[in-house]
């Protein structure tokens, strides 16, 4: 294989420990959009399901489709848009949907298909949701026809801070959707199953008690960024693990040219070589002449040039013992993703829901 893709299962098995242990009484939404966060969503919905997790969150229908194929029993949301056209398929693999307004609730209601929903509200990220201070809209959407709404849910914008600014904001957040939830109950209205945090709400927020917490990125035992403080310590170990090799390696003489565009050009005698996997494969090009570096036989070694679709270069010149197919890390449980992540100016959850890989 040029590419290899390792799933760590006991690491994944340690996180939900850790995640069940600050969630105290909330229930775990294991959230397995984008692939799984890119480490294969058929993968991980059965090593979830098999560690007893029965509540998945997805974004789209077709990860919805994904999950129900491999688990019968479990409960889906999917967490954006759905195309009114395709709430027979909602309905038929008793999927839940959710109302991310007023407006669309309406056109669900219209469409005659009865299907279970959960209303979304905005309390402040202005993304996605009924805004939480139409009282009366919130509380319509729970009477219309056709719709068997089963909960309802925020999301915060900035749990990952712990500024005092934001922290500030992410509680107004949390005020807003407690009020809402106290009004609803006051009004003899059965509100259905609760949920606001996300890992970060739960890191930095762990004393909040809803039915659920939808966690993604720190189920793959990671943080956005390798930056990032939290409020709760938890050991977290990285699931995914990407490994390429070696496939070629070349003497150049000072004044050489690699890779495209001539973007690189060495100024000594150098030893290269070439890794097969590129940006097609989710190795972003803004690696190109970068910091980046990958780890073959246990020594850091620097990309040169522009990273290509399906290859790219790295100076092994200082390496004493180096050969064809020696296996190349891109990152594992001790060299993490937060180094190729930080090099390419984004986030862990961006690299990872990048990856593309052709084994
Ligand atoms: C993606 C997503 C999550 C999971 O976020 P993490 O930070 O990865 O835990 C939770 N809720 C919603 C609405 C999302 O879109």
């Amino acid at each position: 294989m040029r590419v290899r893709k390792d799933i760590n299962s006991a690491n994944l098995e340690h996180n939900l420990k850790m995640i069940k242990k600050l969630s105290k009484n909330s229930e775990i939404m294991a959230v397995v959009k984008a692939d799984a966060y890119g480490h294969n969503i058929k993968k991980m919905t059965t090593l979830l399901s098999q560690l007893n997790v029965n509540h998945f969150a997805v974004a789209t229908l077709s990860e919805a489709l994904i999950v129900r194929q491999l688990n019968k029993n479990a409960s889906i949301l999917i967490l954006g848009y759905v195309d009114i056209s395709d709430l027979n398929i909602v309905k038929e693999n008793d999927l839940c949907l959710t109302l991310i307004d007023y407006e669309y609730a309406k056109m669900v209601s219209v469409a005659q298909v009865v299907v279970k929903a959960q209303i979304k509200v905005n309390t402040g990220m202005n993304r996605a949701g009924e805004n939480f201070d139409n009282y009366d809209k919130i509380k319509c959407m729970y009477n219309l026809p056709f719709i068997n709404t089963i909960g309802i849910y925020s999301h915060l914008g900035a749990s990952d801070s712990l500024k005092e600014d934001d922290t500030i904001y992410t509680k107004l957040q949390i005020e807003r959707y407690d009020n809402l939830l106290r009004c609803l109950k006051a009004d003899q209205i059965d509100v259905g199953i609760t949920h606001i945090q996300a890992s970060y709400g739960l890191l930095n927020y762990p004393n909040l008690s809803y039915d659920f917490v939808r966690i993604g990125i720190i189920l793959y035992g990671l943080l956005s960024s390798g930056e990032h403080e939290v409020l709760s310590k938890v050991s977290l170990k990285p699931v995914l693990s990407l490994k390429s090799k070696i496939v070629s390696i070349k003497e150049i003489k000072a004044n050489a040219r690699v890779s495209y565009s001539n973007s690189f050009i060495s100024k000594r005698t150098m030893k290269v070589a070439t890794v097969s996997i590129g940006y097609a494969d989710g190795i972003s090009r803004s690696l190109s002449n970068s910091n980046f570096q990958v780890l073959i036989n246990d020594k850091l070694c620097s990309v040169v040039g522009n990273i290509c679709m399906d290859q790219f270069c790295v100076d092994v010149s200082h390496l004493s013992n180096v050969s064809l197919f020696d296996d190349v890390i891109l990152f594992d449980d001790n060299y993490t993703i937060y180094h190729m992540s930080k090099c390419a100016q984004t986030i862990v959850n961006d690299t990872l829901s990048s990856l593309n890989i052709r084994e």
